[in-house]
């Protein structure tokens, strides 16, 4: 059967083959068993859904979340001489009822809808009466709770569907899902395991790095400079962050765009305009911008500050490079950034078992600016990718030589002090004891009294935190999760106590080529 497709991929799109699990989706498709597709950003999803459409009898209903998106999508497929349209709030009532009625006369291959279209009786009414090829849930990660970006009109257009008798065949697609997304989309639009097509994540062209203690500012004016042509996307963690940074490059005289949901429609319209166009080289942004924007040519993605949880970045960063060129993906961290992130959580309007959840998947990012292992690796690993744990060679951790310390005996002081404070504080509280600070809670505590108090005092807190951070990373200490995560000794941790284990670090990074001076 799959021969016909590709054929259809040769013809009609003018490619030599597919790519991975491509045919394996479009097969599933054919036999009509529901699927779900997870393969990365730029990996050819939109071909899972528009192959099997063309070859299905009936109209195949696409469904997004990212209205940006539809008007292109439909563009490129009339641009291939298929029938294809999509309605949505941005247009008139009268363009709407039009192109419902086309719907209804099944003049159309593919329609696209955002997820509020099935609040309407209309559309309802219009698609239970004609042949429908396949329903298309793309983005679906935005369907599960557990996913970074749920919206819950997207998860209860489901029941509604199901009262419908001409839906022959259910699709999932995004690229990002944790396992908890992934069983969570299986079982909402049941989809069995042999149906789960995971290409995986990894994106090969992305480099990942990590810069810790640099004044961000001048890290960013120096790295533009010496990337003058290239095309790239800052991100910042809130809007003030976004509009200081657009203020203090565009006064040294680089051109620059800026994204987020304080600015006006129009503004934005704009600003994305410039940008997707050419005439604006680099855009700083908010996570309001980027869901959908299909630009392939951009060559680096900097996170001014630390997000919220490995999903979000490994999203936002992988706007980088969809074209297959090489690309970097570059985080500024500052322990700043964690307290922020805390903040924006402890705001939030979720319940506390949310909150739990969101503070663990924190605590996971945290840990990704703390590893000395390698960048991707972490992040493949996180989505329990099955090629996780090879090094990558690319990012700043692979390329960087560093020199390796035997630091057994310091992390053996530090665990005892843990213990010795009775696992109640976090890591500051911890430092300030090793270190022998004066300050006042530590009084107040009674914590100049142990006997592990001061005895790094050598050290600065610094150092101390830093070590504390990478024992958490390593997994030979264990957090426990909340705004104020507090230490606790786990199996590893005794392993290292009664010398069984040894613990080695990175302490001084040696940047070994050119490529590496920069970051
Ligand atoms: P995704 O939605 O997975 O991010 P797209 O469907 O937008 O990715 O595809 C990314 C790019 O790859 C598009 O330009 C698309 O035309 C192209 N593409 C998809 N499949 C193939 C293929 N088999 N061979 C060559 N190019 C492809």
């Amino acid at each position: 059967m799959i021969a016909e497709q590709e054929k259809i991929l040769q013809t009609y799109f003018g490619y030599e083959s597919f790519r991975p699990g491509q045919k394996e989706v479009i097969n599933h498709i054919l036999h009509m068993n529901n699927t779900l597709a997870v393969m990365p950003t730029g990996g050819g999803k939109s071909l899972c859904y528009q192959i099997p459409g063309l070859s299905l009898e009936g109209t195949a209903i696409i469904i997004s979340p990212l209205i940006s998106l539809m008007k292109d999508q439909v563009d490129a497929l009339h641009a291939l001489g298929i029938p294809a349209t999509y309605i949505n709030s941005s247009l008139s009532p009268g363009e709407q009822q039009s192109r419902l009625q086309d719907i209804a006369a099944r003049r159309y291959k593919f329609v696209y809808v955002a997820p509020e279209r099935f609040d309407s009786t209309m559309f309802m009414n219009v698609i239970r009466r004609i042949p429908i090829a396949l329903v298309a849930f793309d983005e679906a990660h935005c369907i599960s709770q557990w996913g970074h970006d749920f919206r819950p009109s997207y998860r209860s257009i489901v029941p509604q569907l199901r009262q419908l008798s001409n839906i022959p065949v259910y699709m999932a697609l995004t690229a990002t899902a944790t396992e908890e997304v992934i069983s969570d989309i299986q079982s909402l639009l049941q989809i069995s395991s042999d149906y789960v097509v995971n290409t995986g994540f990894a994106r090969e062209n992305l480099a990942f790095h990590l810069v810790k203690g640099r004044d961000r500012t001048s890290y960013i004016r120096s790295f533009l400079q010496e990337h003058p042509d290239e095309s790239g996307i800052i991100y910042t963690a809130t809007r003030k962050q976004a509009d200081s940074l657009f203020d203090q490059l565009t006064k040294r005289g680089i051109q620059v765009a800026k994204y987020h949901a304080g600015m006006s429609e129009n503004e934005r319209k704009l600003s994305q305009a410039a940008f997707i166009r050419d005439e604006k080289n680099i855009m700083i942004a908010t996570n309001a911008f980027g869901m959908g924007i299909d630009k392939s040519n951009v060559r680096y993605v900097i996170h001014y500050a630390m997000p919220m949880n490995i999903e979000s970045y490994y999203q936002e960063a992988g706007r980088a490079g969809r074209d297959g060129e090489a690309s970097d993906c570059i985080l500024l961290f500052s322990s700043q950034d964690v307290r922020l992130q805390k903040f924006l959580i402890e705001q939030s309007l979720m319940d506390e078992s949310a909150k739990q959840n969101e503070y663990r998947k924190l605590q996971a990012m945290v840990n990704y600016c703390h590893t000395q292992g390698c960048l991707s690796s972490y992040i493949l690993d996180y989505f329990k990718d099955p090629i996780a744990g090879k090094n990558c060679g690319r990012c700043g951790n692979c390329v960087e030589r560093l020199e390796k310390t035997d630091i057994t005996e310091e992390a053996q002081m530090i665990l005892s002090c843990v213990k010795r404070m009775g696992e109640r504080y976090g890591v500051s509280m911890t430092a300030k004891v090793l270190k022998g600070s004066k300050d006042k809670k530590i009084k107040e505590f009674k914590l100049d009294r142990i006997t592990t108090y001061g005895i790094m005092s050598a050290y600065t807190e610094k150092e101390l935190t830093e070590r504390i951070h990478f024992l958490v990373a390593e997994q030979l200490l264990a957090t426990e999760e909340g705004q104020f995560p507090t230490l606790k000794l786990n199996h590893h941790s005794v392993d290292v106590l009664k010398g069984k284990r040894s613990v080695t670090m990175y302490t001084a990074p040696i940047p070994t080529s050119e490529e590496a001076d920069y970051h």
